[in-house]
């Protein structure tokens, strides 16, 4: 019901890490997400393997009593909500009385714990909406490079060695899907939320980034282009002006939303392509246009 895509917040920090360096803790950070997507990515594969009959919503972020929690996915069977919370964790872990540690024996934050605050709010929230289905949270490590240590036998932490077991004993007690578990899914839809992940990134100016364009594949700069198309150096892509111009103004955008497109803007941003008018051109047939001359302003890609 709600397939999952890359974050803004990933998209914008893949733009900046290529653009400028960035301080080690958004390097870090950037690293954390991108891992993390690609957890998710791994697990959406396995899921959709066994869902059958079941609805799966992805990427939810919530509010209640003044809480917001995140969910990673959710599958509703016709008897049991399941709660997944994916980690694409890699390498050897332990656990030694409630706390986690690396195999360097440095502790990490123990994800039960934000397990257990999703899973009870989320309680909360269907109880809110009056919806009484049993709610069931699993910690899945879906990389399977993974292991950990001493794990507690009563912990629900479904390790990857152990996911086909698991998709079997979820699909085994589930049954044909009624109109309840529809509105569910819906009401859930609706009261999802989008969060702007503005107020969370780094610091940025437009003058601190490198111009140019930016290969959709390697996400390093153009440096050769032709007549017809730009050529990366490194992946050895190929692609056409126009497609790579209009990226490039849709990046511009996501990087600056409150800033105009303008031509002398987004020739200023491409910086390989020397030809205005070429720019202007592309613009003109692709976005809806504001104003007059100088001051006309590209709204919204048509
Ligand atoms: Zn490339």
């Amino acid at each position: 019901m709600k397939p999952r895509c890359e974050s803004l917040e990933l998209r914008i920090l893949r733009y900046l890490n290529a653009r400028i360096d960035l301080p080690a803790k958004d390097k870090n950070h950037y690293a954390n997400l991108k891992k993390g997507y690609e957890g998710e990515q791994k697990f959406d594969e396995w899921m959709k393997e066994f869902a059958g009959e079941g609805l799966i919503l992805n990427d939810l972020l919530f509010e209640t009593h003044h809480s917001l929690f995140q969910i990673d996915s959710l599958y509703v069977s016709s008897n049991i909500i399941y709660l997944f919370e994916v980690k694409n964790y890699e390498g050897d872990f332990f656990i030694e009385e409630d706390k986690w540690y690396s195999s360097s024996k440095l502790e990490i934050k123990n994800p039960m714990h934000q397990l257990k605050r999703n899973e009870s709010l989320l309680r909360r929230l269907l109880q809110e909406l009056k919806f009484t289905f049993q709610v069931e949270a699993y910690l899945i490590f879906i990389n399977p490079e993974f292991q950990l240590y001493q794990t507690p036998l009563n912990l629900p932490i479904i390790l990857p060695a152990q996911l086909n077991r698991f998709a079997e004993k979820i699909t085994i007690t589930s049954n044909k899907l009624k109109g309840v578990h529809t509105a569910l899914g819906q009401k859930l839809l609706s009261l999802h939320l989008t969060e702007s992940p503005y107020s969370r990134l780094p610091n940025y100016c437009y003058d601190q980034l490198e111009k140019g364009i930016l290969c959709p594949v390697c996400y390093t700069f153009y440096r050769s282009l032709n007549k017809m198309a730009l050529i990366c150096d490194r992946c050895k892509g190929i692609e056409r002006h126009q497609s790579a111009v209009l990226r490039s103004a849709e990046e511009f955008r996501m990087l600056f939303p409150k800033s105009q497109i303008t031509t002398n803007q987004i020739h200023d941003w491409c910086s390989i392509i020397k030809n205005k008018k070429f720019i202007w051109k592309i613009l003109s047939k692709n976005f809806k246009k504001e104003g007059h001359g100088k001051s006309a302003n590209y709204i919204d890609i048509l």
